[in-house]
């Protein structure tokens, strides 16, 4: 029988370097990269299985799904200790079983990548304003491109979604590990009141809403003024519902601390991430570059828009 990736021959020591490919697999996978782009990631890097074959999506996908990933191995329908090291932990097993066993899945293996991180339009193209989106093409890594059809932006950016990414959670990261920071948003979320408070206030704002379309109906005001107080009174319900939202995400998270907050985001899921990166940034612009190509990332090109 061939040697299992990630272990040495006999399976009783773990070999460093293919256990951190496997943690990379694991991480790209449920941080919403596809398998496909997986495969194409591993060819480019040069890496092959224990067998020295090219990964394939069914490959990886049998390897990660392997008990042995947690030092287990089936006996009838248990799972039994195998005696030898775990790669993964339990609960990023399980995660992984869950995804790549799903049959939804199938669904998004083809060539476009899920990327939660920035979903909805949070990444924003500097060119034309619009969203970004995450797309990934065979032989290349997966990258954030402007959703205008070409022609109609006079950029058309794109950038390497890992840069960005990488990018955008090292600043948010560095946001949550901050004690003045956060008690600054503490204090903003604060002066809300109780949750039955401000959702009486959201009903309060929605009936004022009613009750200037029907003054407009009524000829009582002209459609300026209705105009004027109906944007008025959307902004302030969004204001609300954002500081319910980042009460609702604050009270999941540790402490102020770097490591605290690094060891949360390490096992948050994707859905947990975007939530995360959501309430801090309202978006990120993404600068057209002359280089040719998603190209790299510095300073200039990016530029940040937290909210208040
Ligand atoms: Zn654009």
């Amino acid at each position: 029988m061939s040697r299992a990736y990630g272990w040495t021959d006999k399976g009783d020591a773990v070999v460093e370097d293919e256990a951190t490919v496997i943690r990379m697999m694991a991480t790209w996978l449920l941080e919403g990269g596809s398998l496909r782009g997986l495969t194409e990631h591993l060819k480019s890097e040069g890496i092959a299985t224990a067998g020295d074959k090219t990964w394939q999506t069914v490959t990886i996908k049998r390897a990660l799904t392997n008990p042995r990933m947690i030092g287990k191995k089936k006996s009838g329908d248990k799972l039994v200790d195998a005696e030898i090291p775990p790669i993964l932990q339990t609960r990023t097993y399980n995660r992984l079983c869950k995804l790549l066993l799903d049959p939804e899945r199938a669904k998004f293996t083809g060539g476009r990548t899920q990327v939660a991180l920035l979903g909805g339009g949070i990444a924003r193209c500097g060119g034309c304003g619009r969203a970004l989106y995450s797309s990934a093409s065979t032989g290349r890594a997966a990258v954030y491109t402007c959703s205008t059809r070409s022609g109609e932006c006079p950029a058309t950016v794109s950038v390497q979604a890992e840069l960005l990414d990488a990018d955008v959670t090292e600043r948010v990261l560095a946001r949550l590990s901050s004690p003045k920071l956060r008690a600054a948003l503490t204090k903003s979320i604060n002066q809300l009141g109780s949750r039955d408070e401000a959702e009486a206030r959201i009903e309060d704002l929605q009936a004022r809403y009613t009750a200037l379309g029907e003054d407009f109906a009524d000829g009582l005001i002209e459609r300026e003024t209705m105009r004027a107080g109906t944007d008025k009174v959307r902004a302030n319900i969004a204001a609300i519902e954002l500081k319910m939202k980042q009460q609702e995400v604050l009270d999941d998270l540790p402490e102020p601390t770097p490591s605290a907050i690094v060891e949360w985001w390490e096992q948050a899921g994707p859905r947990q991430r975007h939530d995360v990166v959501s309430i801090l940034l309202d978006h990120v612009t993404v600068k057209p570059t002359d280089r040719r190509g998603p190209g790299g990332l510095d300073d200039e090109r990016i530029e940040y828009v937290w909210k208040k």
